[in-house]
């Protein structure tokens, strides 16, 4: 068996001279946590290319009304970060319950989103933030919405040659907030089976617009609920409101049923996922004081 090749760029130009010259041949590598699990199962990528030496990629910082969070911050600086627990409540939470410390302190949100499983925990609420990703290509960076780059399970709109440089989240308006809420067999190592993301402007009366709803591992990507957001959207969530909106996401999810859960469960845990996060929503306000 051919010896697989190891690059270790130390610029983002240099990385995708590398993939234009490569034909093919390298697979980025970042934290290493979902691709080295492939190459055990079996895969053999040409090459490595290792993106750990791109200081671009890295660090976390507020940038023209938004937070850009480069594809290198790991779930644990995510978590960590004053920041993002302060705008973007949703994605830290998410982070911190991503794997096991040891997968928190490898893997990096450039790999969750790129990755692309629907399950991914820090896609929903990315989703729900009304986040893009900035991706660097031979002609330039694009943007994409984040609920906009995956396709499929493990497909994604990157083209071969292209990179995923950051996520931006657009900095929150006063009343702002957002919340994450996840199921899965056990709180640590454990993928989850339903997740739900949720952010919305919450008003002085308590009512929520402007909400955006993002649920996990029910559909073959992260999906929009649209009917949740329309039951909740100008309305205080008092008990019918949260009732109707229940009623709603349980038709939004599109789930399966495999291993780890059946469908009819999924679609009940997305209600009660979503009352969970919208009573987040509230309580988070309170505590602002917006
Ligand atoms: C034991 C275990 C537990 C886990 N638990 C969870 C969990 O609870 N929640 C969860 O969401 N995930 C979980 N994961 C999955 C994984 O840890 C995350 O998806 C992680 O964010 C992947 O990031 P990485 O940097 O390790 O990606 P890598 O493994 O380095 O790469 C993953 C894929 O993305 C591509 N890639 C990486 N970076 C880029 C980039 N910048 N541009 C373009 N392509 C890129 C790679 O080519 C590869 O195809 C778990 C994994 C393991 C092994």
């Amino acid at each position: 068996m051919a010896a697989t090749a190891f690059a270790r760029p130390a610029t983002v130009a240099e990385a995708l001279a590398a993939l234009a010259g490569g034909g093919g041949r390298w697979t980025p590598v970042a934290g290493g946590t979902d691709l080295l699990v492939r190459v055990r199962d079996g895969a053999r990528p040409g090459g490595l290319l290792d993106l750990t030496g791109i200081e671009a990629l890295r660090g976390i910082r507020e940038e023209a009304g938004a937070l850009r969070i480069g594809a290198l911050a790991t779930h644990a600086e995510v978590a960590a970060h004053e920041v993002v627990r302060k705008h973007a409540a949703a994605l830290a939470e998410a982070a911190t319950v991503v794997g096991s410390p040891a997968i928190r302190n490898r893997g990096t949100i450039g790999g969750n989103l790129a990755n692309a499983s629907p399950a991914a925990d820090l896609v929903p609420p990315l989703v729900a933030l009304g986040a893009v990703v900035e991706i660097a290509g031979p002609d330039g960076c694009r943007e994409v919405a984040a609920e906009a780059l995956a396709t499929g399970p493990g497909r994604t709109v990157l083209v071969p040659g292209e990179l995923i440089a950051a996520a931006r989240v657009p900095l929150p308006g006063p009343g702002r907030t957002s919340a994450f809420r996840r199921l899965g067999a056990r709180r640590a190592l454990a993928i989850a089976k339903v997740s739900v993301a949720v952010a919305a402007t919450v008003w002085r009366d308590g009512a929520l617009s402007g909400v955006r709803v993002a649920l996990g591992a029910v559909a073959p990507t992260v999906i929009r609920a649209a009917a949740a957001e329309a039951a909740l959207e100008g309305r205080v969530p008092s008990p019918d409101v949260l009732a109707e909106a229940e009623a709603a996401v349980r038709t939004d999810a599109r789930p399966i049923t495999d291993i780890r859960s059946n469908e009819t469960w999924r679609r009940e845990m997305c209600a009660v996922l979503l009352r969970r996060a919208v009573s987040a929503l509230a309580g988070a306000h309170a505590r602002s004081g917006d």
